[in-house]
């Protein structure tokens, strides 16, 4: 018969490693609900395809994408010419203009700051004289008919399960909602590019740091998702089918 201290140790042994069970399962849990990168050997063994651009026709701007194995083929196409377009117009004065005209809350520090937290997302990083071009996933998810996207909050500074290069820093990883978006869908924007271009350049931001405190409407990060769609053309007033009710879902690290 054992000593009963030595049962005692079995038992507390037995209950941490179920805790730790426990523990995997929630995050599990979490991550099939909302994607969130816990697996990156997985995102990053997943890329579909790149998009370039350049900031002031100078610096590159080359950001890889990996995309959720649910999304058809027609949603893929969506989605990468989607983001051409968001690379195409990401940092141009125009765009940067619109959004800072529209904007009244949720600023960022300054200009350059805001045109250095995008670059440096969006930009390759060079890792002992190789080109590694930056890196997003976009997660699909489905059955909530309320939003279209969800962005993780400040996720690009949180320096765990980065991926090879990314010593200090994460990737962008953002979800959409796949009811919403492609043929087979009858959301009102299903097919508009432009208009997707706007909902991942939202949740980058999202990634980066940015909110909507207290509401959509002036937010900068809301305004620039519309400047994006717009080409730097959006006004309030022409902004009438989307009015300040919730379209996304913001998610903390608190939250998973
Ligand atoms: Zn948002």
């Amino acid at each position: 018969m054992k000593h009963p201290k030595t049962i005692l140790l079995v038992l507390a042994e037995t209950a941490f490693v179920l805790l730790l069970i426990l523990c995997q399962m929630k995050t599990c849990l979490a991550s099939n609900a909302t994607h969130y990168p816990c697996n990156n050997v997985y995102h990053s063994s997943n890329i579909d395809f790149m998009v370039q651009g350049s900031y002031k026709e100078f610096f590159p701007l080359m950001l890889q994408l990996g995309l959720d194995t649910v999304f058809r083929e027609d949603q893929k196409n969506i989605i990468k010419n989607a983001s051409q377009i968001f690379i195409n117009r990401a940092l141009e004065n125009r765009i940067i203009d619109c959004a800072y005209r529209n904007s009244s809350k949720n600023l960022p520090t300054s200009r350059d700051a805001f045109i250095n937290e995008l670059y440096s997302a969006i930009s390759p990083n060079y890792i002992s004289g190789t080109t590694v071009p930056a890196f997003a996933f976009i997660a699909s998810f489905n059955n909530d008919p309320n939003i279209v996207g969800i962005g993780y909050v400040d996720l690009f500074y949180d320096c765990n399960n980065p991926l090879p290069g990314y010593k200090n820093k994460h990737y962008l990883h953002i979800a959409i909602n796949s009811d919403k978006l492609g043929n087979s869908s009858n959301y009102f924007f299903a097919k508009n590019e432009a208009y997707w271009a706007g909902i991942i350049a939202h949740e980058f931001l999202h990634n980066l740091g940015y909110e909507h405190k207290g509401g959509y409407t002036g937010s900068f990060i809301n305004e620039y998702r519309k400047c994006i769609q717009y080409d730097g053309a959006s006004l309030q007033m022409i902004d009438g089918n989307i009015c300040d009710f919730n379209f996304d879902k913001e998610v903390y690290r608190d939250d998973l």
